[in-house]
């Protein structure tokens, strides 16, 4: 269903100067290096103004370089993933993926979304599930394959719903002890084998809260790696029940009032968009 608001949403739109994929590289050509490892990106040791903080200038050495997963061409230049040693992130202190995320404009988000999800399929995905025999990059796709049984494996992407449940004019959010303090939000889950999208939407709201659902309303996706979700975004209606949770992964859930609410999620995150969408829809300004 589309919704008019769609379009003020990071990942709406198609990022036209970013072509995705392995392609060759030529040496002597200037490239970006992404070093990615452990959750975290290092910043840039020789940053440009006009690139994001986290892209690292060099020049393309077969030498050096030609192990390296090529992520895309990004405005013509060529994108390669460098992935951490063991332990390094945390000796140099580089600042976590999220930090990065939500700081980003659209281009960069839709890049170091990219770039970390090909590094945590990189790193988990070594050796052949099938025989064991270590595996290839191929160079046509993004894809690793196994030279002994041909079996090959592709970046891993977990669809989730993520939805506020809203009735007349309040909204039910909740916390998770991981929140920074104060700050509520939607509620998520991840969409299990043989589930549809609306299905896990019932199951998980009755898990985290105890309350039924219905009539949604799909708003937008993101791509959110921690490590490799796909976020599906809805508002769903409250059919009934009262709010019960576990005080585990939830430690506390109610209903708000639209021209009451608590502290909210940073607006780069799809949990934002639904509800500045909501409220918008409902004449506030946010
Ligand atoms: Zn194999």
């Amino acid at each position: 269903m589309w919704h008019p608001l769609q379009a003020d949403f990071p990942q709406q739109s198609p990022l036209n100067d970013f072509e995705r994929g392995p392609l060759s590289v030529q040496a002597g050509e200037l490239i970006g290096l992404v070093c990615c490892g452990s959750g975290c990106v290092r910043p840039a040791l020789n940053p440009r103004s006009d690139w994001p903080g986290w892209l690292e200038p060099d020049v393309f050495d077969p030498q050096r370089h030609q192990r390296l997963v090529v992520i895309g061409r990004w405005q013509g230049l060529p994108l390669l993933l460098q992935l951490a040693h063991r332990g390094q992130a945390r000796k140099e202190g580089w600042p976590d993926l999220r930090s990065w995320l939500l700081q980003s404009d659209a281009a960069g988000f839709d890049l170091l979304a990219t770039a970390a999800g090909l590094a945590n399929w990189e790193e988990q995905h070594r050796f052949c599930g099938r025989c064991g025999t270590r595996t290839q990059p191929r160079q046509d796709e993004y894809a690793r394959e196994c030279p002994r049984c041909h079996l090959r494996q592709y970046p891993r992407v977990s669809p989730c719903i993520i939805t506020l449940v809203w009735k007349e004019d309040a909204l039910l959010l909740a916390r998770s002890p991981r929140f920074a303090p104060g700050v509520y939000s939607t509620l998520a889950g991840f969409i299990e084998t043989g589930e549809s999208a609306e299905q896990a939407l019932h199951r998980e709201v009755m898990e985290e809260v105890g309350v039924a659902v219905g009539n949604f309303r799909y708003l937008g996706s993101q791509s959110w790696p921690f490590p490799h979700s796909l976020m599906l975004g809805y508002w769903a209606e409250y059919q009934g029940g009262d709010i019960h949770f576990d005080g585990v992964e939830i430690e506390d859930a109610r209903w708000y009032a639209l021209d009451d609410l608590p502290p909210l999620p940073p607006p780069t995150s799809i949990s934002r968009y639904l509800i500045d969408s909501f409220l918008q829809w409902r004449g506030f300004n946010v």
